[in-house]
């Protein structure tokens, strides 16, 4: 093999390397968020008007959303043994991120994603006149995204 040759399919061994990523053929985490996140920016430039998963950016119009219940005022006693009509009343829950996504973090990796969504909610307040929510009510939802929920 002379030169010219050996450089030819280095060439080649670099460009698939490039195309197919080191990790082979197994499951990759990290590739397949890439795609979602371009997905994400498809879609949700198609579909104004909705909220989005704060990981993959994909649009809730096409992607099914992880809802974390929580106590909206933990100082009220626990709702939990209620019907569901008092659950429904007592309780609040939020999405920031879509199921997939939920699905690949560990509870302290979902964390910055619902800090990130009750600082939003802070700021909206703010911005339309309303009171901020508790500091309390982000300590709930705190415990529930630790909990697992
Ligand atoms: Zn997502």
């Amino acid at each position: 093999m002379n030169f010219p040759t050996l450089k030819k399919w280095l060439f080649i061994c670099v460009l698939l390397v490039g195309v197919f990523g080191l990790g082979g053929c197994g499951e990759n985490i990290d590739n397949d968020l890439r795609v979602r996140k371009v997905k994400g920016a498809v879609e949700s430039a198609l579909s104004p008007g909705y909220g989005t998963c704060g990981r993959c950016g994909r649009p809730w119009n096409r992607v099914e959303e992880h809802t974390t219940w929580f106590q909206e005022d933990p100082s009220e006693p626990s709702s939990k043994n209620d019907s569901d009509l008092t659950i429904f009343v007592l309780d609040m829950g939020c999405f920031p991120l879509c199921e997939e996504c939920w699905g690949e973090l560990t509870p302290k990796e979902r964390l910055p994603y619902y800090r990130e969504l009750f600082n939003e909610w802070t700021l909206e307040a703010i911005r339309d006149g309303y009171e901020a929510p508790p500091k309390k009510q982000w300590e709930s939802i705190r415990a529930a995204v630790l909990a697992g929920k």
